[in-house]
C-alpha cells in the first residue's frame, strides 16, 4: 500500500509546480471512507453482542472544518474540549450532537454550552458539577452529566500518553465521584447518567478494550453503590496510530468484538448502558498530508540533510512525539530548473529538516529515501491529526501553509450511507 493516494500525489505535484507549498492536503473521500468503515465495524461488533456501541470524534485532533464535517457524517457526535471548539463546531457543523469535556471549563464556557444545547457534559470535579448546576438552573434546564473518573490501577503499560490511573489533572478520584453522587439531591440543574474515562493514548485493540473493561467495571460498581441507573459509559479514545509502521491500521472490528465481550461478561444479564468511544487521531491522521519541497540539499560531516520549506512549526507531530514522520519523495527529474541541482545519488540516507534555526526542527531522521535532489517534492503522511493545529506557527514568522481539500465538499455531498446517530 502506498503512503499517498493518487489524488494526493497529483495534488502535491501541482502544488509544487505552482510554488504553492508548503501546504496541507486533506483527502476528504479517503476520510469519508475510513470513518464510515470504522463506525460500521464498531457498531456491528456491538450489534452482534446485542449492545449499542456509539462513536464520538474528539475535535481536538484536527479542527479543520471540512475534516470535521466529513467525520460528522458518520459518527454519533463530536467531543469538544473548550468554548472555542464549541463555537467553531456550532458554526461549521451545525446540528451535530456534542459532548463537552476538558479539565478546565470556565463559567462562561459552561453557560455558552448550556445555551448551545450540548447533549452531555464530561464533568471533571465536584466544583465543576456545582458550577454546571448553576449555569443550567439559570437557563432553566437540566444538564446531562457523565462523571470523568480517574480510575485507580488503570495505568496502561506501553501507552504513548497516560492520562489516568496515576496522579493526574484529568478527571476526579473515585472518592470525589462518590461526593458528586451524594451532592446530587441539592443540584437540580444536573443529572448523572453515567461515567466517562479517557485514560491513555496509543493503545492497540487488546489494551484499549482492557481499558474499556476496567472503566465499565468501575462504572457498574459506582452505579450499584449509589443505586443509580447506569445509562451510558464513555470509555474514551486513544486508539493507536503507528507512525513507525504507517501501513498498519487499528483493528476496529477486533476492538469492538473484545470490548463487547468484556461488557457481556461484566453485565452478566443486567441492563446494558450505551457504550461510547471517542477516538481522535485514529479517525483523521491517515487522511492528511503535509506537502513541501527540498529547498537546499546539504552534506554535513558526511551526512545528507534535506532542508525543506516549512518545518515543525507547521508539522510539530514528529517533534512532539519523537518519531520520524513517514514520507515519500517525488522526483522532479526532468523539470526545468535554472540552477544546478545537488543530488544525493542512489540509496542515500537523508535527514529531513525544516527552515527553523533550531536543531529540534527535524521531521524525519536518517531515512533511506532513495535518490533526493534539491527541488524534489516531499510529502509527509499521517499528518491529519495533532499536526498543524498543535504547531507553534508564529515561530520565525514564516508564511502559513496552504490548506487544500480533495474530494467531497460540504454542499456537494451525497446523502450519508447511514443516517447519522443510527447504528
Ligand atoms: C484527546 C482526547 C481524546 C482523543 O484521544 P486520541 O488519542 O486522539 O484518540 C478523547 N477523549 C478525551 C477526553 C481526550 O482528551
Amino acid at each position: 500500500m502506498n503512503l499517498l493516494t493518487p489524488g494526493v500525489a497529483a495534488a502535491a505535484t501541482d502544488l509544487v509546480r505552482r510554488d504553492a507549498v508548503p501546504a496541507y492536503v486533506y483527502d476528504l473521500d479517503h476520510l469519508d471512507a475510513h470513518t464510515a468503515d470504522l463506525c460500521a465495524r464498531v457498531r456491528a461488533a456491538g450489534a452482534a453482542a446485542g449492545l449499542r456501541l456509539e462513536v464520538l470524534h474528539a475535535v481536538k485532533a484536527n479542527p479543520d472544518p471540512a475534516v470535521l464535517a466529513t467525520a460528522a457524517r458518520h459518527v454519533d457526535g463530536l467531543e469538544v474540549a473548550s468554548g472555542g471548539e464549541l463555537a467553531h463546531v456550532r458554526r461549521h457543523v451545525p446540528g451535530v450532537e456534542l459532548a463537552f469535556g476538558g479539565p478546565g471549563k470556565t463559567d462562561a464556557e459552561l453557560a455558552a454550552a448550556v445555551a448551545a444545547g450540548v447533549a452531555r457534559y464530561h464533568v471533571e470535579s465536584l466544583t465543576e458539577l456545582r458550577r454546571l448546576d448553576a449555569a443550567a438552573r439559570v437557563a432553566g434546564t437540566v444538564a446531562t452529566v457523565l462523571l470523568r473518573v480517574n480510575i485507580p490501577g488503570s495505568s496502561v503499560p506501553g501507552a504513548a500518553l497516560t492520562m489516568g490511573g496515576a496522579p493526574s489533572p484529568f478527571g476526579m478520584d473515585p472518592a470525589e465521584a462518590d461526593a458528586c453522587a451524594a451532592a446530587l439531591a441539592a443540584l437540580p440543574g444536573v443529572r448523572i447518567t453515567g461515567v466517562h474515562a479517557h485514560l491513555a493514548s496509543g493503545l492497540d485493540p487488546r489494551a484499549c478494550a482492557a481499558q474499556g473493561d476496567a472503566v465499565l467495571g468501575w462504572a457498574l460498581d459506582f452505579a450499584r453503590r449509589h443505586r443509580m441507573r447506569l445509562a451510558e459509559v464513555n470509555v474514551g479514545g486513544g486508539m493507536a496510530v503507528d507512525y513507525h509502521r504507517p501501513q498498519r491500521r487499528f483493528d476496529w472490528a477486533e476492538y469492538g468484538r473484545l470490548l463487547a465481550g468484556h461488557a457481556l461478561t461484566r453485565l452478566d444479564g443486567a441492563a446494558a448502558p450505551v457504550l461510547r468511544i471517542e477516538p481522535g487521531r485514529a479517525v483523521s491522521a491517515y487522511s492528511g498530508w503535509y506537502v513541501t519541497r527540498v529547498l537546499e540539499l546539504k552534506r554535513s560531516h558526511g551526512e545528507w540533510f534535506a532542508i525543506c520549506l516549512g518545518g515543525t512549526h507547521h508539522l510539530r507531530t514528529p517533534a512532539a512525539k519523537g518519531h520520524d514522520q513517514p514520507l515519500a519523495v517525488l522526483s522532479t527529474d526532468g523539470w526545468d530548473r535554472p540552477w544546478a541541482r545537488p543530488d544525493t545519488g542512489a540509496d542515500a540516507t537523508v535527514t529531513f529538516v525544516g527552515q527553523l534555526c533550531t536543531p529540534k526542527d527535524v521531521l524525519a531522521r536518517r531515512i533511506r529515501a532513495g535518490r533526493v535532489r534539491a527541488g524534489d517534492i516531499v510529502v509527509f503522511a499521517l499528518a491529519g491529526a495533532y499536526a498543524y493545529n498543535i504547531s507553534h506557527r508564529d515561530f520565525l514568522l514564516h508564511p502559513a501553509p496552504g490548506v487544500v481539500h480533495l474530494g467531497l465538499r460540504p454542499g456537494r455531498r451525497a446523502a450519508p450511507a447511514t443516517p447519522s446517530g443510527s447504528c
